[in-house]
C-alpha cells in the first residue's frame, strides 16, 4: 500500500470526482484523502450510490476506508490489490447502478482473470448515463479501445421505486490510444427516437415521439415506442439516438411525475440539438465518460460540443493521479480534448 497520500478537493465537483479517485486508487495503488465530497451539491456528501461505489471499490482491492458513511463529506481510500471475482452490490435506493459500474470497470479490466459484477439499484436515472446509452455510445468505444466487457441489462429500475439490475462480465485487457476524431466530421444523423414506458399509459410514450418527430422532421419508422408493462415500477425515457463521423451518442431525457410528455421529450431533443449545432463528434456526457479510459491509454483525443464542468473537474482529478496532461482547447464550434504524457 502506497504510503503517499493524495490530498483531492471534491468541492467544486460531483460524484464523478470521486468515482474518478477511487478507479484510479485502485490502478495505481495510491491512497487519498478527499475533502468537500459533492460540497456544493443540494445534499452534499456521499449519497447512497456514491456510498456503494466507495464500499464496492474497498472490497474489490480489499481497501482500507475512513468515513465511509453516509452523508459524509470526507473520505480517506486506501487500496491493496484488485482481485477478480464475482461481485454482488445493490445500492438500496433507485441510485444509478451504471455509474457504481463505470467506477469499478477500469480496474477490473486490469485484474488477472475474468469477473462478474452484477449491481441492484436504477438503470434509468435523471443525470447519469441510461442504459442505452453505456450501451449503445459508451461501450462500443471503450471496446474499440481494447475492453473486454459486455453488459446486460437484467431488470429495470427507476426513480423512486428502483428494483433495477445490471450485470458486467469483465476479462483481463488493456486499454489503447484511440484518436476519436475523423476531421470534419459532417451533418450528424438520426439513427432512431426511443420512448420507453414501464407502468404508465403507451400512450405517454406515443406523445413524445410525436413531438420529437415534429421537432426534428423525423419520419415514423425512426420511432419505437417500448411498454415494459407492470414489471417495474412507474417510469419513463425518451432517447435519440445519432451519429456523426462514426460516433454513436445518446441523449436521453427521463419522465419525472407531473412533467408533462412533450417537455420530457423537449429535453433530449434540446440536448441533441445542443450537440448537433456544434462540429463535434461527442456530447458533452460521452467526452467526460471517455476521459479516463484515454487518460489510462496514455493519450487520445475527442472533439466534444462545449466545455461542461464535469470535463473539467475530471481532468484535474486525472492529472493528479497519472503522468498525463489533459489539453482543453476550442475552436470551430467544438471544443477539442487532448490526453498526452506529460513532458515535465
Ligand atoms: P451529483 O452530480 O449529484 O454529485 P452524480 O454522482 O450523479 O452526482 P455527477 O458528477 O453529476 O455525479 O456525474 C454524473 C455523470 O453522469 C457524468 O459522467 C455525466 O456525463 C453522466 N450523465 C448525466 N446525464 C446523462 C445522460 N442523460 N446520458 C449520459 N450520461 C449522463
Amino acid at each position: 500500500m502506497s504510503k503517499d497520500l493524495l490530498l483531492i478537493d471534491g468541492s467544486n465537483g460531483g460524484g464523478q470526482v470521486l468515482r474518478t479517485a477511487l478507479s484510479l486508487s485502485m490502478i495505481t495503488g495510491r491512497a487519498f484523502r478527499m475533502k468537500g465530497v459533492r460540497a456544493q451539491r443540494s445534499r452534499p456528501g456521499l449519497l447512497r450510490q456514491h456510498l456503494t461505489a466507495v464500499r464496492a471499490a474497498a472490497e474489490i482491492c480489499s481497501a482500507e476506508t475512513l468515513g465511509a458513511e453516509l452523508n459524509s463529506m470526507e473520505i480517506e481510500f486506501r487500496p491493496g490489490r484488485v482481485k477478480a471475482g464475482a461481485y454482488s452490490f445493490a445500492i438500496g435506493t433507485a441510485g444509478s447502478t451504471l455509474l457504481v459500474l463505470q467506477t469499478l470497470l477500469p480496474a477490473l479490466l486490469r485484474a488477472d482473470g475474468q469477473s462478474t459484477v452484477r449491481i441492484a439499484g436504477g438503470t434509468h436515472n435523471p443525470s447519469a448515463p441510461p442504459f442505452e446509452f453505456i450501451q449503445n455510445a459508451w461501450l462500443p468505444l471503450i471496446r474499440k479501445m481494447g475492453a473486454k466487457v459486455e453488459v446486460a441489462l437484467l431488470k429495470h429500475g427507476f426513480v423512486p421505486a428502483g428494483g433495477g439490475l445490471v450485470e458486467a462480465t469483465i476479462q483481463s485487457s488493456a486499454f489503447k490510444p484511440l484518436e476519436l476524431v475523423s476531421g470534419s466530421d459532417g451533418p450528424a444523423e438520426i439513427v432512431t427516437a426511443g420512448a420507453l414506458v414501464s407502468a404508465i399509459p403507451v400512450s405517454v410514450g406515443s406523445r413524445e415521439l410525436d413531438w420529437v418527430a415534429s421537432r426534428l422532421s423525423l419520419e415514423r419508422r425512426y420511432l419505437t415506442v417500448t411498454d415494459l408493462g407492470d414489471q417495474a415500477g412507474p417510469g419513463n425515457a425518451v432517447s435519440i439516438t445519432a451519429t456523426r463521423g462514426g460516433v454513436t451518442n445518446v441523449f436521453t431525457s427521463i419522465g419525472k411525475e407531473r412533467m408533462r410528455a412533450e417537455q420530457v421529450a423537449d429535453a433530449a431533443v434540446g440536448e441533441f440539438r445542443d450537440w448537433a449545432q456544434s462540429n463535434a463528434s461527442f456530447g458533452n456526457q460521452l467526452a467526460d465518460q471517455l476521459m479516463l479510459p484515454m487518460a489510462l491509454a496514455g493519450a487520445g483525443r475527442l472533439t466534444t460540443a462545449r466545455l461542461s464542468n464535469h470535463i473539467r473537474t475530471n481532468a484535474a482529478v486525472i492529472e493528479q493521479f497519472l503522468p498525463v496532461e489533459v489539453g482543453i482547447s476550442s475552436g470551430n464550434n467544438q471544443v477539442w480534448i487532448d490526453v498526452g504524457r506529460r513532458s515535465r
